[in-house]
């Protein structure tokens, strides 16, 4: 059965597959930053940013020679800023030698089960097998497996099901191909299973259980939260924050910022405490609504308010927690989706 089912699978791959331009190298840094950078984008999109990061940072010495501020840069755009981050510090970890044993590459930062695999088996042919969402719904699908894909034993008993299959002579292939399969074949939505061929075999097209397969067990709450940042222009300079606590966007740059709970009517918010120890009293002489937007992030909705302020007197104490830069030197700083859509239009 395992057997056949990958030859199954190669047979499609070799007439269906995606022409990926990181898949004519086995060069194990060049995969990994691609694999990073596709966990989290479009293939279309990923690739210009493959491409610009890999021409900046070609190899291991690069990547680790460079500041983080250039790095998350380079990743500006493409979310999931703890991604840049510990590419960064895995390069710095090895010292320019790449990890050969899956054990080691899985205690590169930020490298998971999903990525070591992908790693040894395309750069090195070594029999791991991929378990990614493609993966995981490709085998409920054509097994029939209803534990949940998000569970303990659900993803136990895919990774060892996996492995049985994968195809020990050819690694790299047939994980190229079952992923393949998962992306273009057997997709989430509507799978043209009429064309499938393992329409004969696959117990969910048997079952008329397409559409229920895979089973998740989770579903992510989503938070909202209240930003209102303020824009004080000060002779061509502005004042930018960096973020520097666990949470999203750590080390990107941001306007000073009021967070809250709740939305907030303007009167309200520049009576919280947090705005009355940046202002002298009375010195705000105008506040005015640039933008409202909605951010959404994977589990989070962001109101964001952006407002410009006129003000007379800025406190001291504000002025030394934040970064004072002329608007031509912006470029510098890295800052996420939401910030630069604000500094294309609003600036
Ligand atoms: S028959 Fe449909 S559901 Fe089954 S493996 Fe093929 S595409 Fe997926």
């Amino acid at each position: 059965m395992e057997k056949e089912f990958a030859r199954l699978l190669i047979e499609w791959y070799h007439e269906h597959k995606r022409d990926l331009p990181w898949r004519n190298t086995n060069d194990p840094y060049l995969i990994w930053i691609s694999e990073i950078i596709l966990q989290q984008t479009r293939v279309a999109q990923g690739y210009a940013y493959y491409q610009r990061f890999i021409e900046r940072f070609p190899n291991l010495e690069s990547l680790a020679a460079a500041e983080e501020n250039e790095v998350l840069k380079y990743w500006q755009g493409l979310g999931y800023y703890s991604r840049a981050r510990n590419l960064h510090q895995a390069a710095i970890s090895v010292n320019g030698v790449f990890p050969v044993k899956y054990e080691d590459i899985l205690k590169l930062k930020g490298v998971g089960t999903y990525t070591a695999a992908a790693i040894c088996s395309f750069a090195y042919n070594q029999p791991h097998a991929v378990v990614d969402g493609n993966v995981y719904r490709v085998l409920s699908r054509f097994f029939g497996i209803n534990e949940p894909i998000d569970s303990g034993k659900g993803k136990k008993i895919f990774a060892s099901l996996a492995h049985d299959l994968l195809d020990k002579i050819q690694p790299a292939l047939y994980n190229q191909a079952i992923m393949d399969f998962g992306a273009l074949q057997c997709t989430p939505l509507s799978p043209d299973c009429t064309v499938c061929p393992f329409k004969n075999r696959c117990f969910a097209f048997n079952h008329n259980m397409v559409s229920s397969l895979p089973i998740k067990q989770n579903k992510t709450k989503t938070s909202e939260r209240f930003f209102y940042y303020l824009l004080i222009r000060d002779n061509g300079n502005i004042y930018l924050n960096k973020r520097t606590e666990n949470d999203i966007w750590k080390n990107l740059y941001e306007l000073p910022l009021i967070e809250s709970n709740t939305a907030l009517a303007v009167d309200d918010f520049i009576r919280k405490q947090e705005f009355a120890s940046i202002f002298k009293e009375n010195s705000v002489v105008n506040v005015r609504l640039l933008n409202k937007t909605k951010h959404v992030l994977s589990h989070r909705i962001i109101y964001a308010d952006f407002y410009e302020l006129e003000a007379q007197d800025i406190k001291m104490d504000f002025l030394s927690k934040y970064t004072r830069l002329n608007m031509a030197d912006l470029e510098l700083y890295p800052v996420s989706r939401l910030m630069h859509n604000f500094f294309e239009n609003f600036l």
